[in-house]
């Protein structure tokens, strides 16, 4: 059985939510700093377009298939990756888990006052979480050695690192090896969910695979960007199977 699929250069795992979750779970028990990321489509073509980008996503420990458009490429290559894997959908249930386990969670990204109110709200929601950071992501380079202290000082088993794609990704590669957290995750703009700020949409309409027209709907100014959606498509449709064959299968 094959555990990766192969997808325009950058090898995702075939993973569903609750197998992501069980594997950084298991991340938090090794000593060693593990990085996730969750690709989408228009990140996966960024990759394509960008080789030292496409390694910094394969240097990662998990790369799980934020966004339908991913899974459907799958499907094309005939290596289907069983669901759509969220980013913010993986911390939701990491979340609930840490909540009784006392793991220690930081937040790192979301334009000022977002990562407190994200931290406030999942304070409220699990009176037992532990929170031990937050601060938002518009910070100059060099803050970034602050912060790295910051979230070693604090003793952070896992950080949440919403600075957007790809400076998440390119900010995790960066400074894993100074950080002493088990786990760093790149999960967008999954703080301003927790906060409130952003809604996130329907059950429904994401098992449909409709998130995207959601998001259009909703954040118009976005169409730019969709447009790698389609894009995204025609690619994996015509050249995909030129990749397929190596994805580091273990
Ligand atoms: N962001 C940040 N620092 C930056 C640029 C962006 O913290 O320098 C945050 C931004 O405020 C937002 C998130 O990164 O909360 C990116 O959100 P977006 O919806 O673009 O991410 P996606 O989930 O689509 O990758």
């Amino acid at each position: 059985m094959s555990y990766k699929v192969n997808i325009l250069g950058v090898k995702v795992d075939k993973v569903g939510i609750d197998e992501a979750t069980d594997k950084i779970f298991k991340m938090l028990e090794e000593n060693k700093t593990h990085s996730v990321f969750t690709p989408n489509s228009e990140i996966i073509l960024n990759a394509y377009k960008d080789k030292e980008f496409c390694g910094i996503l394969n240097s990662a420990d998990l790369l799980t298939a934020d966004g339908i458009g991913v899974v459907y490429a799958s499907r094309i290559l005939h290596d289907p990756i069983p669901e759509r894997c969220a980013g913010y959908d993986v911390a939701c249930k990491l979340i609930d888990r840490i909540s009784e386990t006392g793991h220690r969670l930081y937040l790192l990204g979301g334009k000022p006052g977002v990562a407190e109110t994200a931290k406030k709200n999942l304070e409220k929601k699990y009176p037992f979480i532990q929170i031990v950071g937050a601060r938002d992501g518009y910070f100059k380079e060099e803050q970034t050695q602050d912060i790295i202290n910051d979230i070693n000082c604090v003793g952070a088993d896992i950080v949440f690192v919403c600075l957007g794609a790809p400076k998440q990704e390119i900010w995790i590669y960066n400074n894993r090896d100074k950080l002493d957290a088990r786990v760093l995750m790149g999960i967008g703009g999954s703080l301003d969910v927790f906060a409130g700020i952003v809604e996130r949409a329907p059950d429904l309409v994401c098992r449909m695979g409709l998130e995207w027209l959601y998001r259009l709907i909703k954040e118009p100014w976005r169409f730019k960007r969709m447009l790698a959606l389609p894009k995204f498509g025609l690619i994996v449709l015509f050249k995909g199977r030129k990749y397929k064959g190596d994805a580091d299968n273990g």
